[in-house]
């Protein structure tokens, strides 16, 4: 399928052309011409699988075909909400290059960083909106945002939003807009509370999945060294100067072991940068760009900060601290081997996170390949908690092998 066949108008093919899209991805296939029909939408589908396009170009093409007059000025008419504001800059930037070639102005707004020039933008008047839950209601209860235009809501990134405890706002805000709207509810897995606020939210929706909610890409080697918690950094250390090379992101679950890493990592000599929730927003755009330009290869993160942001060409991701939450594994590998390219993932699992290990095999159908042949060993005598469903990791291996995985040898401490 061709974007021409999605019946695309000719100033938004020539925009994506210009993106270097060839051909629409999956999820694009299935949600375009939905959301053109106006139909609510309910999508799950992976990070990295071309979602955000999958709502902006059919809101582009909407809000194209029927644009306000240049006199009565310009009304909100698509609202995006996002529960990051990396996400949300994000969005906003496929959101300019996109409407390149119309007419049609968007503004993002986001807490954390100064009102003022955001109130300007929004008074000039913009057609879209995207903005993190917080300062919309901020900015509404001001009276500076109009939602009574509203023609379509999206909620995008709708499990972390509710996990980052929004729901009570994303519920206020979906109030405010006209019951008319067309709401598109994206999400990258769909548990139990997003299944119910889809319930109370859209009506008669289009079901669109697009990957398995568990499924890590196939292009990802996924190794797993068991290490004693106190040597974690020890191993880090080792394996940046021995195995892991090129572009990584190193997850962490605390803000705390995120700035401790960085500390270790400078005074080592590495280049590396980082982002977590007490940075201020300038400081944490500072290190994203400093990342994607590659004036430093290691960037360090919570998850919440790094859901969802989008970065070519990373070559590997650290899962320095396991995490508690199965799917969170999932979301974190998806950070590489994004459109078809390959890439390496490094679980570094304390005797505490073996619960954890378990849990995410059990959710990826999947057994991680244990690199045994490193020099901080946990106490082998130690037994792995193996659930039946995982099966051997090799399956996902094919076409790329590293240096550390021919030296492994599987076996489970
Ligand atoms: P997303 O899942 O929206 O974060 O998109 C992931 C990446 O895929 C972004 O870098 C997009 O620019 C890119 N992308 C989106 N749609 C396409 C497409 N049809 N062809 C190639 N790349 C795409």
């Amino acid at each position: 399928m061709s974007f021409k066949d999605l019946q695309l108008n000719r100033p938004i093919l020539r925009a994506i052309a210009e993106k270097g899209y060839d051909n629409p991805t999956l999820v694009q296939e299935k949600t375009i011409p939905s959301v053109l029909d106006k139909k609510d939408v309910i999508v799950s589908a992976q990070t990295g699988t071309g979602k955000t396009a999958a709502f902006a170009l059919p809101i582009l093409q909407l809000l194209f075909d029927k644009q306000d007059s240049p006199k009565k000025g310009r009304k909100i008419k698509a609202l995006i909400v996002s529960p990051t504001r990396e996400l949300a800059i994000q969005i906003s930037e496929n959101f300019k290059a996109y409407a390149t070639y119309t007419n049609l102005e968007s503004a993002v707004i986001f807490g954390g960083a100064s009102i003022e020039p955001q109130i300007e933008v929004l008074r000039k008047g913009v057609d879209i909106l995207i903005a993190t839950p917080g300062r919309l209601l901020d900015l509404h209860k001001q009276d500076v945002i109009n939602l009574d235009y509203i023609q379509t809501l999206v909620l995008d990134e709708a499990d972390l939003m509710l996990d980052m405890g929004f729901i009570d706002d994303v519920k206020k805000i979906e109030r405010l807009c006209p019951k008319t709207k067309q709401t598109l509810l994206f999400s990258a897995t769909i548990p139990f509370k997003v299944e119910q606020l889809a319930s109370t939210i859209l009506t008669d929706p289009k079901r669109i999945e697009v990957a398995q909610n568990s499924s890590t890409s196939k292009n990802v080697n996924q190794l797993v060294y068991f290490v004693p918690k106190k040597d974690k950094i020890e191993l880090c250390l080792h394996l940046l100067r021995n195995t892991i090379k090129g572009n990584i992101i190193i997850f962490r679950r605390t803000k705390y072991g995120v700035d401790k890493l960085e500390k270790t990592l400078i005074k080592n000599g590495y280049l590396a940068d980082s982002i977590h929730g007490d940075k201020s927003q300038t400081a944490r755009q500072d290190a994203l760009n400093k990342f994607k330009k590659k004036e430093v290869n290691i960037l360090i993160a919570t998850d919440v900060a790094a859901r969802g942001i989008d970065i070519d060409h990373l070559d590997a991701v650290v899962n320095f601290d396991l995490p508690s939450v199965p799917e969170t594994y999932v979301h974190r590998i998806g950070r590489t081997a994004r459109a078809g390219q390959s890439g390496m993932a490094y679980s570094l699992c304390s005797a505490d996170e073996k619960t954890y290990l378990a849990d995410i095999q059990k959710l990826i159908h999947l057994q991680l390949d244990v690199m045994d042949d490193h020099p901080f060993p946990l106490d082998p005598k130690a037994k792995p908690i193996v659930h039946k469903s995982a099966k051997k990791g090799s399956k996902h291996k094919k076409g790329r092998k590293s240096e550390a995985s021919k030296k492994k040898k599987k076996r489970w401490y």
